[in-house]
């Protein structure tokens, strides 16, 4: 079985061909600028970019059908190679617990959900229905980045406001990037030899978005975000927690509308807002290399802000088996790992220079005699979604 995944986003579209008889991604490759002029970046047997009008979706679609038929960078010669596309969908909100065959009510109940995640599950419908319209007889399942975190109890994911407001609206935590944090614990279980229920893990994912899940038994108890993907760490660009009392002082005293603080928060705050210098950790790093005073301070809250969220899920969980680091900077960023496990000596945790030094594989990089094992392990979505399409089609 050959899987298209898909992970659209306003103006782009991900993709990865994988055969699921090896698990191997025979092609992958991202659509940009969808709805403006359209860029295609494709790695099959060869890579090439090019710059093809993409006016929407649909186009983006059609425009990666035709670079896997390609002959000359193409991975398949029929269309009908592909048998199922599996879909990122970022909201399932309360209705979906794990991943889903799409029909007509799975895709009403996506749309119920825009309003939770107005800048994603648009861009994720589009998608869908696109292929629906260009592929009409191959199944499509959706896979959602809150199902994983649909097992925290009500202690977790309520907060401390009329109950009233759950009800209406829905407001709750619901966590996102659950198929990460699911695929790296289920990994640290194998790298670690045990049975992931007799597990207690703390799933750091640290991308430019990023989150923390406390995890029993595989499964979630808790997680850094929430309603949204702004709350929680200090992220490349998103302010994380702060006292909420500060968005109605900011919105009075700087004259903004609800509008414009939502993109302060998100856009303009994080460590890019805290250094002034860049989202990008690669950038800060080398800006405090140099010496530059605000890009350590946000480097330094950064660190502060992930070691104090294990902290607090040691304690939630009453104990930790293993730390798994995870995503860009949780995958690439020794320094940090090290900076961040600094704060957790008293756990008994101790890591290991060389193997902490070691990239882009699956490795323990705590000392043989740490009580708390600490591993890194990349993370790799788009298997994940192409395991649940079709152990889902295969039913
Ligand atoms: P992601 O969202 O998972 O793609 O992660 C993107 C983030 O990872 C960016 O902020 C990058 O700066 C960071 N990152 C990627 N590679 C490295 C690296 N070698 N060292 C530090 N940070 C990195």
């Amino acid at each position: 079985m050959k899987v298209l995944v898909l992970n659209c986003g306003s103006s782009s579209l991900k993709y990865q061909l994988i055969d699921m008889s090896n698990e191997n991604a025979l092609a992958s490759g991202l659509c940009e600028r969808i709805g403006i002029d359209g860029r295609l970046k494709h790695k099959g047997k060869e890579e090439y970019k090019a710059e093809l009008e993409m006016k929407n979706h649909e186009d983006a679609i059609k425009i990666v059908i035709d670079a896997l038929l390609d002959e000359k960078h193409g991975v398949i010669s029929d269309v009908k190679e592909i048998n199922a596309v599996g879909h990122r969908v970022v909201h399932g909100g309360e209705h979906f617990a794990s991943s889903v065959i799409i029909n007509e009510e799975v895709i009403k109940a996506i749309e119920e959900c825009i309003e939770l995640a107005p800048l994603h599950n648009p861009a994720n419908l589009m998608g869908i229905r696109a292929c629906e319209s260009l592929m009409p007889n191959v199944p499509q399942v959706a896979v959602f980045d809150t199902a994983f975190h649909q097992t925290m109890p009500e202690k977790a994911y309520l907060y401390g406001i009329p109950y009233e407001l759950y009800e209406k609206y829905k407001i709750r935590r619901y966590g996102f990037h659950g198929t990460s944090h699911k695929y790296v614990s289920q990994r640290a279980a194998d790298v670690l030899g045990k049975d992931i229920k007799d597990l207690k893990i703390i799933t750091c994912h640290l991308g430019n978005g990023g989150s923390v899940a406390a995890i029993s038994g595989g499964k979630c108890q808790d997680t850094s975000m929430g309603f949204t993907p702004l709350e929680g760490l200090i992220m490349g660009t998103r302010c994380g927690d702060i006292d909420p009392a500060i968005v109605p002082f900011i919105m009075e005293k700087e004259g903004l509308d609800t509008k414009e603080v939502d993109t302060l928060m998100n856009k303009k705050s994080g460590v890019l807002g805290l250094s002034g210098v860049s989202s990008d950790f690669r950038d800060i790093e080398e800006a405090v290399e140099k010496g530059n005073k605000r890009a350590k301070i946000a480097l330094d809250a950064f660190h502060y802000k992930v070691a104090k969220y294990i902290g607090e899920y040691a304690c939630a969980l009453n104990g930790v088996d293993a730390i798994v680091f995870t995503a860009g900077l949780g995958e690439n960023g020794k320094e940090s790992r090290q900076e961040i496990c600094n704060y957790l000596t008293w756990l008994g945790i101790e890591i290991d220079e060389q193997n902490n030094s070691t990239r882009g594989k699956e490795i323990i990089i705590s000392k043989d005699n740490s009580r708390i094992k600490v591993l890194v392990i990349p993370t790799n979505e788009e298997l994940v979604i192409a395991r649940d399409t079709k152990e889902l089609l295969d039913k």
